[in-house]
């Protein structure tokens, strides 16, 4: 693996581009959340696949797809960013969290189950918090089993979080939003509930919510008990792909009011609720989903206009 390219700006995420030995290229980030320091608060967001087959239209990690990442390609992407600032493997920040959430949807990638079972090896990291997040597609039976095996096992007591991809409560909808066949809505609850343990932290449902799909709590109350799951609301990522599907986002990142029926919403039903908004400048950076590969093929294939070329 070598590292093609990285654009960011330290004080808030970089990313970094990486060329595999096939050619592909995939990328990963490292990310803070200002005012919260560096020491306190690591994010690292990696890929799992080289791309993505499920081509989500908010999403520019699915416009292409050619295969798994390995063991060693997941392990390196977060080795690189540890090594550079930590190069003994002593990583002494309080949340340090990394999660399988970049390009690929984890569930696809059993290498993605060993890495889990290696971090714990590989580096000494009282903080480390691993987190998957998941459109919860079908035919990974054996994933979704060794999981709540690897949790229960290495990742007790709240340093494991787990995240369902719901965007919508219509379920038929939720076909556009997501064109791949997945769990129910039933199956994710009951999977949920079996998965959670006593101290385990809730299992996140996560709706980007777009103009013209309904997400409505009663209906996700009456499928999730608020007692094992819990809600976040994200504005929907300025990717290339959902700019070309056309979706608008409910929530608009310079107005948070846009999200409070929502987030009330979801609090009379019972549920934890976060709005997680970032920072608009990681837009620019591209540091979401699949963003920046996106934007490199692009320009590589002379599709993208000025304002998108990265420098
Ligand atoms: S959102 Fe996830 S499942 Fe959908 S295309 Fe992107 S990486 Fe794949």
């Amino acid at each position: 693996m070598r590292i093609a390219g990285q654009r960011g700006e330290s004080d808030l995420a970089t990313v970094y581009i990486a060329e595999l030995e096939d050619g592909e290229l995939i990328e990963f980030v490292e990310s803070v959340q200002p005012p919260v320091p560096q020491s306190e608060k690591w994010v690292l967001i990696v890929s799992t696949l080289k791309g993505c087959p499920v081509n989500c239209p908010i999403c520019d990690a699915g416009t292409s797809y050619s295969g798994k990442l390995s063991f060693g390609e997941i392990l390196g992407q977060i080795d690189h960013m540890v090594r550079n600032r930590y190069s003994d493997g002593r990583v002494p920040v309080s949340k340090f969290k990394i999660q399988f959430a970049r390009m690929g949807d984890p569930a696809f990638n059993p290498a993605v189950l060993d890495v889990l079972q290696e971090l714990p090896l590989v580096y000494d990291a009282p903080g480390l918090l691993p987190s998957i997040s998941t459109i919860a597609p079908r035919g990974c039976d054996d994933f979704w089993e060794n999981l709540t095996d690897i949790k229960n096992r290495l990742y007790t007591d709240g340093r494991f979080q787990m995240q369902f991809s719901i965007h919508t409560s219509a379920e038929n909808s939720r076909r556009d939003l997501v064109p791949c066949t997945t769990w129910s809505f039933a199956e994710m609850s009951g999977w949920g509930e079996g998965f959670f343990s006593c101290g385990d932290r809730k299992i996140s449902l996560n709706f980007a919510a777009v103009k013209g799909y309904p997400v409505d709590p009663a209906v996700i109350a009456d499928l999730f008990s608020p007692e094992y799951f819990m809600v976040k609301l994200t504005p929907v990522n300025p990717t290339i792909s959902s700019r070309s599907s056309g979706l608008l986002g409910v929530i608009d990142p310079d107005y948070p009011e846009t999200a409070e029926e929502l987030v009330n919403g979801f609090r009379n039903a019972g549920f934890d609720t976060i709005l997680s908004i970032g920072e608009t400048r990681e837009n620019r950076i591209g540091s979401n989903c699949g963003m920046y590969v996106g934007r490199l093929s692009s320009i590589r294939e002379g599709k993208v206009p000025q304002r998108h070329v990265v420098r």
